[in-house]
């Protein structure tokens, strides 16, 4: 199962009822793993709102290096520290190694674990593989802002279920083979040599995608293709002439052409105090839209 938090929905002003840009991830198998997108500032006290363990956190996504995404990585990792954290701390991005350096050498840190920088690709149009645990992945595809910016793609890996009517048509007992099978695609049974893909069906992982800052762009329909949750920037209601975010009208074209099964808009620029109003404009072109709001919490199972 997997559970996103948004912490922070605002655009690059912050407001009363909004703070900057911060989504989290539970993924939920036999272990939990906590994933931060984004920290803008206020993350570490929208997270102790939220009953969510900043502890808990190994490893941060930032989407660009605008303060809006990253301002709350100074007090959170200086939390952390306080809190006595050994575990090693990873923190990814465009050009990641050069900021994560800047933070952790701002002011007297004394930092007492061990922070690791991991730089995303930022050019070009290819999906890349950036992190990897038994169940899940972490994609990212470089996105259209006005600095080097990424969308990230938390993907939970594909499974293959046991069909147990093909397993009695080939004659065949459950038992602790079947566990090799899953495991390594193939397995002897009784002498014979079977392949995963004889008795069992594929079951695909879900899909969660952030779009951070951007224009929209290709790149987005490309690593959206089919998601479950499409989280985009949707900062106006119309066009922006600032040509750096994406407008409601324009989202939902992303999402319809992805084919995604639903949509949230986050980032909303504080100008737009009902965000029913924003809804209803944003469903007209893709009938599943909501509006994120600070505490807004989405399940995904399958
Ligand atoms: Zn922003």
């Amino acid at each position: 199962m997997i559970e996103v938090t948004f912490l922070g929905t605002v655009s690059g002003i912050p407001s009363k009822e909004r703070s900057h840009q911060a989504i989290v991830i539970e993924y939920f198998s036999e272990k939990k793993d906590t994933l931060l997108f984004d920290c803008g500032e206020n993350t570490q006290l929208q997270l102790m709102k939220s009953s969510i363990s900043f502890m808990d956190i190994d490893r941060i996504f930032i989407s660009h290096w605008h303060a809006d995404h990253f301002a709350g990585l100074i007090p959170l990792i200086q939390t952390m520290n306080l809190e006595k954290r050994r575990k090693e701390l990873k923190i990814f991005g465009p050009e990641a190694e050069r900021f994560v350096s800047d933070i952790v050498d701002l002011g007297y840190f004394g930092l007492r674990f061990p922070v690791k920088a991991i730089n995303v690709p930022f050019e070009g149009s290819e999906i890349t593989k950036i992190e990897e645990k038994d169940d899940w992945e972490v994609l990212s595809i470089p996105v259209l802002h006005t600095v080097p910016t990424v969308a990230y793609c938390f993907k939970e890996k594909d499974r293959w279920n046991i069909d147990l009517s093909k397993l009695k048509k080939l004659g065949l007992q459950r038992g602790y083979w079947l566990k090799k099978l899953k495991k390594f695609g193939k397995a002897e049974y009784k002498g014979k040599q079977i392949r995963i893909e004889t008795v069992a069906n594929i079951k695909p992982g879900l899909r969660v995608v952030i779009s951070g800052d951007t224009k929209p762009c290709e790149n987005m329909v490309k690593i959206s293709k089919g998601s479950d949750l499409l989280i985009h920037d949707g900062t106006f209601l119309e066009e922006d002439e600032g040509k750096a975010h994406t407008d409601v009208k324009q989202a939902g074209k992303i999402a319809k052409k992805a084919k995604v099964k639903q949509l949230i808009l986050t980032h909303i620029s504080r100008r737009y105090t009902d965000p029913k109003e924003i809804e209803k404009e944003a469903r007209k072109y893709f009938d599943n839209t909501k509006i994120a709001y600070d505490f807004m919490k989405v399940s995904l199972k399958k």
